[in-house]
């Protein structure tokens, strides 16, 4: 059975747990269900971080937590769940869920799972999430933590290891390779050896998971708060070559790497104190240095400068595509951030006032400021448009007449 660990064994703080989530574990309990805030929550809260978000996990079905809540709806289509509103903040809420076997018509060719949502015991939900440290339920009431495969111990001793056998539960989902390294970064963990082995060759069945799920994967690997070092580990277990052209570029282009390294050392101290960062401006930056590149090339081919922009924008933007759907309305910004930089350097003073109605036109500057930064734009005229989405409207005017 599963070690039932007291607050001395844990430490967590029940005051740090969302009171909206202990009340949904509240609910469920006074219903006669079992019901634990569960997963990443559970993790940060042990290590000392703020959690992003509660999600809680019961033996209840959608069915029957839905009616026991003012505001919860049911959501989802391959495994329903119950999301349980409370103002802003939602309580994500599902039933315990066993894995699906292989070979049952649940998998692809290479093992990749396609389906599941079969309902399971408490037991099953734990042995299907991906490491040990993310399969931690905490009670409020009895303020125990359930720990079925000892991940409270690898948590303390930062060691990020797998459920089960590596090598299968990362065929079942090779998005796992990809946690193992955000974790071991955002931890400052190690990857446990069995967990690290089977990564470099399985390493190309990336190629197999649908785009979108790799760019949700993507965005939270770069938005972590340690985006750098998880590039490097990316890099040193060999999940760069080929995974995304998007890695390839930051590795492969001359300069590339210095460039992003600004880019995400900037987006790392963001997050790290709380503020919001936007995933255009992030991926503007990774994949700048290819489309300056072809920019360049082209207009010394003799192009126009901004229609080649556009030329080296669309031709990056689609390569990417093919593997990483960049979401489309990130990839609108991404263009008008890209597309502004050819205007900063030659405009009438007509046009500026047009930019400045741009609602990228903050994110275009900051952009500006980081080529600066980088040397590959003059910063004294990098730092006039800083000064100018600084300046109030009335003084504008002025600004604009001396330009
Ligand atoms: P974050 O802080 O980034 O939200 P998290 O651990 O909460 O980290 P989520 O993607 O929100 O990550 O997933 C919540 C939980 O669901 C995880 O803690 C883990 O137990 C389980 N889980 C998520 N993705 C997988 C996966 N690919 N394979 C197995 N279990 C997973
Ligand atoms: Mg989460």
């Amino acid at each position: 059975g599963p070690e039932r660990l007291p607050v001395e064994k844990h430490g967590i703080d029940r005051r740090h747990v969302s009171r909206h989530a202990i009340k949904v574990c509240e609910v469920l309990r006074q219903h006669g269900f079992e019901a634990y805030v569960v997963g990443g929550a559970v993790r940060d809260l042990i290590v000392g971080l703020q959690p992003k978000d509660f999600d809680v996990a019961t033996n209840a079905t959608p069915e029957q937590i839905k009616p026991l809540f003012r505001r919860a709806r049911i959501i989802g289509r391959r495994f329903r769940l119950v999301h349980v509103v409370f103002g802003p903040e939602i309580i994500e809420t599902a039933t315990f869920r066993a894995a699906s076997t292989p070979g049952n018509g649940h998998t692809d060719e290479h093992g990749r799972i396609l389906r599941d949502n079969e309902y399971g015991t408490h037991e099953e939900d734990a042995a299907r999430r991906d490491f040990t440290l993310n399969a931690l339920y905490y009670d409020p009431i009895s303020q125990e933590v359930i720990d079925f495969h000892r991940g409270v111990a690898d948590l303390k001793n930062r060691v990020v290891r797998m459920i089960g056998d590596p090598e299968q539960r990362y065929r079942e989902d090779p998005v796992r390779m990809l946690r193992a390294v955000r974790f071991a970064s955002k931890l400052s963990a190690t990857i446990e050896p069995a967990t690290l082995a089977p990564i470099r060759k399985l390493a190309p069945l990336i190629e197999h998971v649908p785009a979108s799920r790799l760019f949700d994967e993507t965005l939270k690997l770069l938005t972590c708060g340690h985006a750098m070092d998880c590039l490097r580990k990316l890099r040193e277990v060999g999940l760069h070559q080929d995974l995304m052209p998007l890695l390839d570029v930051v590795f492969n282009v001359p300069e590339g790497e210095a460039f992003v390294d600004l880019a995400l050392a900037r987006t790392d101290t963001r997050v790290r104190t709380g503020k919001p960062v936007s995933p255009s401006f992030l991926f503007a930056a990774l994949l700048w240095k290819l489309v300056n590149q072809r920019w360049q090339a082209l207009v010394e081919a003799g192009g126009h400068a901004t229609q080649s922009l556009l030329e080296a924008a669309d031709s990056v933007l689609d390569e990417q595509a093919r593997k990483m759907a960049i979401q489309r309305r990130f990839i609108a910004d991404i263009r008008e951030i890209w597309f502004m930089q050819a205007r900063f350097e030659r405009v009438s003073a007509k046009a500026i006032w047009r930019m400045l109605e741009q609602p990228r036109f903050r994110a275009a500057v900051d952009f500006l400021q980081l080529r600066a930064e980088a040397r590959e734009v003059d910063s004294v005229m990098a730092q006039w448009w800083m000064d100018l989405a600084n300046a109030e409207h009335d003084e504008r005017g002025p600004m604009i007449e001396s330009y």
